[in-house]
């Protein structure tokens, strides 16, 4: 929201004196820009403490410490087969001859099916050969919106009837890139698994038909609306607790320009973005990347 990139621009801009109320009024500001209540105040008492051993007395002088304190909270070492947050330069190297898998999670309506087309038209022209496996095979749309992209796009996809079974989908996606076509599938997976339960055990018959067509990795990548705020980590805690995310996505960046969520991922959950998607053409992906969110948070540009 442009609201929140104006009062952090102004709060910054001050040449003030740096006092208690500023501090306040900053935690304030962070918990307006979607950080949690206690990583806003764990952040701006870093700050503090920072700013006072540095003898720094200003809050323009003080977002240069802010930067600091938040880029580092972006770095970590990358969770198996994904990257770091600090240097996600392509999501995943997708290499010849090995089988890549990823699977897009996450509750409907985030841009599950809109960014498996985005991320199969980004692999395919940096080299590598996608099929689109349609795995939401509950969302009666899913499946058209699926094959449509892929009739604009000339990509392979791969789809059963609706109310199929989304493993099965899978494996036969699977199955097409062994048998030569392919080397990475991306599968749009449906929406509903939104309780514990029944999330784990879809993900575990999808895992074991992925182990049976032994594909050399398997990415578990959560696709988050920004728009949905702090609501976004509630799910990110939930999918992570039922089958260990390698990966976020953030789509909708368009929409708004808070992102303090961002740093709850990395710091509460030590979940990296891999991705950023701003828009609904097919290029408006972009891998993440920490220094230039933590300048757009922080009204640098
Ligand atoms: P799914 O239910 O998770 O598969 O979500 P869809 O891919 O069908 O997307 C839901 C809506 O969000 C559609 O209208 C998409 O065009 C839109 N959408 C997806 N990604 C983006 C994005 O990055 N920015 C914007 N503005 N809209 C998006």
């Amino acid at each position: 929201m442009a609201g929140f990139t104006d009062k952090i621009k102004r709060f910054f801009g001050m040449q003030t004196p740096l006092d208690g109320g500023l501090f306040d009024d900053l935690t304030d500001l962070l918990v307006e820009g979607d950080f949690g209540a206690a990583e806003a105040f764990g952040t701006v008492e870093t700050l503090r403490a920072l700013c006072k051993k540095r003898k720094i007395d200003t809050a323009e002088a003080a977002r240069d410490v802010l930067v600091e304190i938040l880029t580092g909270d972006l770095c970590f070492p990358a969770p198996s087969g994904g990257n770091s947050a600090g240097n996600a330069p392509e999501g995943v190297r997708v290499e010849p001859g090995k089988l890549t898998a990823i699977l897009l999670l996450g509750v409907n309506g985030v841009g599950k099916t809109t960014t498996a087309a985005k991320l199969a038209v980004r692999y395919r022209d940096a080299g590598s050969r996608p099929i689109l496996a349609a795995a939401d095979t509950f969302r009666a749309a899913a499946v058209d919106q699926l094959k449509l992209h892929g009739e604009r796009t000339g990509i392979r996809v791969v789809a059963h009837r609706q109310g199929g079974d989304s493993a099965a989908v899978i494996y036969d996606a699977l199955e097409a890139a062994r048998a030569g076509a392919g080397d990475l599938v991306v599968a749009d997976t449906a929406g509903r698994m939104h309780t514990k339960a029944a999330l784990v055990e879809e993900l575990k018959k999808i895992d074991r038909v992925i182990e049976s067509k032994s594909a050399e990795r398997c990415l578990k990548w959560l696709v988050l609306d920004a728009t949905t705020g702090r609501n976004a980590l509630v799910q990110a805690e939930t999918f992570h607790a039922a089958v260990r995310l390698d990966g976020v996505i953030l789509t909708k960046t368009d929409s708004t320009a808070k992102g303090g969520v961002v740093f709850s991922l990395a710091k509460s959950l030590g979940l990296a973005v891999v991705f950023t998607a701003n828009g609904e053409k097919y290029g408006d992906i972009h891998p993440f990347d920490a220094a230039s969110w933590v300048r757009g948070f922080t009204g640098l540009v």
